[in-house]
């Protein structure tokens, strides 16, 4: 581990900022092409703790943003706007495209940097990342294509549309998927002439500006991504902002709820990105072992804290006792420890009281008569620099009942709740029964079976025969309480664009009067 951290203390854009030990020392906020300090004069501005979770340590503290520096940063967007929403798609993309380059050629620092802050193992950060260049690389290649629609009317009149850019767009992350989250906002945003000013979550804001740098030293004009850092009161604030024309927000549904309802004062346009609690239906015709791969990456990757992850698994009653025999057993080799390891498979969970909460959810459960089948406790590393780190062992609930709580609430932690059924018909209308809709899997065989669910499952997105898998190519966003609007696809430029009909009058108007 040591070894690793002198690899990260070695890469290029921490060189200057470390001592000794990883403790990030550089400003966090990003203002008009550099990294800045907050403005001092917000004297209500708190400040906040960064922790490892694989360690317990304190890595870095920042000053949060007050309402000078969100005015500075939101000026300083404005300005970028106004050139960057002039140039063609075309010019826009190279840009873009040299950024997706950047990111690529960067991809081992970030994902260092990514697993120290969310604890999450080096192998996922470097996917995550690979999706983020992805991101920024497909929308490079779209900016060029957008284009309105000419419309003939009678006489020689015609229409014709302009998709314009809104303006000024926040983006606001939640600590899961840190680097990629501010990638998904910012790539489509930009690519449609737009600005964005992103703020993190508090527990991780080391990515967000290794972003900005990368997009400053592709070519964007300053200003075009600032990073403000904050919790709350920050959000609030960029929310409210009169000068900001968006909010895309990824995050819990309280808080989506809350930024839906101060949104709505200034009619700002919204996207939500929010929790979910969606089900994977195995059938007995299935593939046993696809099935089984299927509910590790359904409920294991980032340490279970996956909005999208299948935690409710309904498994058909004949395949029911091999099915848990063989995910408890995988369940059980998982490797945990240091993330910064190779073969490490899971890390720690965010911070202490976010363990604490998903382990009282498994008593919880224990309490309302699940079965706990294997984890669900404490996880104490070998290694004594590790001692204090958040580690829990991942946990598969068998006799799980839909009314109970471990099957009802989002845990976001690794805890699968397996539920038998016997019907089709039977677990659609069980799958169905939540207020959330994010996504949803089936493993069957039987195609037309496949295709039937996927039509009768209330979710944004549904896998057949795989889970969690998200190409930049697919639109991802929720239906019911898991938000709306959509991340990635072509159909997100809908999101980041208005469109304006400008009408042609190749006559005399017709007049009453
Ligand atoms: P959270 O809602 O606590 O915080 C998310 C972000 O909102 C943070 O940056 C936070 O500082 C900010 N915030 C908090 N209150 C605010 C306010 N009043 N106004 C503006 N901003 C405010 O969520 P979290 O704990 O960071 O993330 C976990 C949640 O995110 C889970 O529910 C998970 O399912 C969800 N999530 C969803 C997706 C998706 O794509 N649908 C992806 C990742 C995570």
């Amino acid at each position: 581990m040591e070894i690793l951290r002198t690899r990260l203390i070695s890469a290029s854009w921490l060189r200057a900022a470390s001592t000794g030990a990883f403790q990030l020392k550089e400003p966090l906020n990003y203002r008009h092409g550099g990294r800045v300090q907050p403005h001092s004069g917000d004297g209500d501005s708190m400040r906040e703790k960064v922790h490892e979770p694989a360690s317990g340590r304190v890595i870095c503290d920042f000053l949060c943003s007050g309402q000078q520096e969100i005015d500075l940063a939101v000026q300083s967007s404005k300005e970028a706007y106004k050139s960057w929403s002039r140039l063609s798609g075309s010019e826009r993309g190279r840009i873009l495209l040299e950024a997706a380059r950047l990111i690529r050629e960067q991809r081992e620092d970030i994902a260092i940097v990514e697993s120290i802050n969310t604890g999450k193992p080096i192998s996922e950060s470097r996917a995550d990342v690979d999706t983020a260049w992805q991101s920024v690389e497909y929308y490079a290649g779209i900016a060029g294509t957008l284009a309105g629609q000419h419309i003939q009317l009678s006489g020689g009149s015609f229409a014709y549309t302009r998709r314009e850019p809104l303006g000024v767009c926040v983006g606001i992350g939640a600590w899961n998927y840190p680097f990629q989250i501010a990638c998904w906002k910012s790539a489509p945003a930009l690519a449609c002439g737009n600005a964005m000013i992103f703020k993190p979550s508090p527990l991780t804001p080391l990515t967000a500006v290794m972003l900005a740098e990368i997009y400053t030293q592709a070519g964007a004009p300053n200003g075009l991504f600032n990073v403000v850092q904050g919790a709350v009161q920050t959000g609030n604030a960029l929310c409210q902002h009169k000068d900001v024309a968006k909010v895309s927000f990824t995050g819990s549904v309280p808080t989506g709820i809350k930024i839906m309802e101060t949104v709505a004062k200034s009619v700002k346009h919204i996207t939500l990105e929010l929790g979910g609690k969606s089900p994977l239906v195995i059938f007995s015709d299935c593939d046993l072992e696809n099935a089984v791969k299927g509910a590790m990456l359904a409920n294991f990757l980032s340490q279970g804290e996956v909005c999208s992850n299948g935690t409710r698994v309904f498994v058909q009653k004949d395949i029911l006792s091999k099915f848990v025999e063989k995910v408890v057993a995988k369940t059980k080799a998982i490797k945990i420890g240091d993330p910064l390891l190779e073969d490490t498979q899971m890390g720690g969970l965010i911070n202490r009281p976010h363990l604490d909460r998903v382990l009282s959810y498994v008593k919880q459960a224990k309490e309302q008569g699940a079965a706990v089948l294997c984890g669900g406790d404490l996880f104490v590393p070998d290694d004594p620099n590790l001692k204090d780190g958040y580690f829990m062992n991942p946990c598969v609930l068998g006799n799980c009942k839909d009314e109970m709580t471990c099957v009802k609430e989002e845990i976001f932690g690794p805890v699968m709740s397996v539920l038998e059924f016997d019907t089709e018909d039977e677990v659609i209308e069980r799958a169905n029964n939540t207020n959330l809709g994010l996504a949803a899997g089936v493993f069957t065989r039987d195609v037309t079976r496949a295709h039937r669910m996927a039509a009768a499952l209330e979710a944004g997105t549904c896998f057949i025969n795989n889970y969690n898998v998200s190409p930049v190519e697919i639109p991802f966003g929720g239906y019911k309480m898991s938000g709306f609007g959509k991340e990635n696809g072509i159909a997100t430029v809908e999101y980041y664009t208005q469109l304006k009909s400008v009408y042609v009058e190749m006559g005399d108007p017709q007049c009453s009067f």
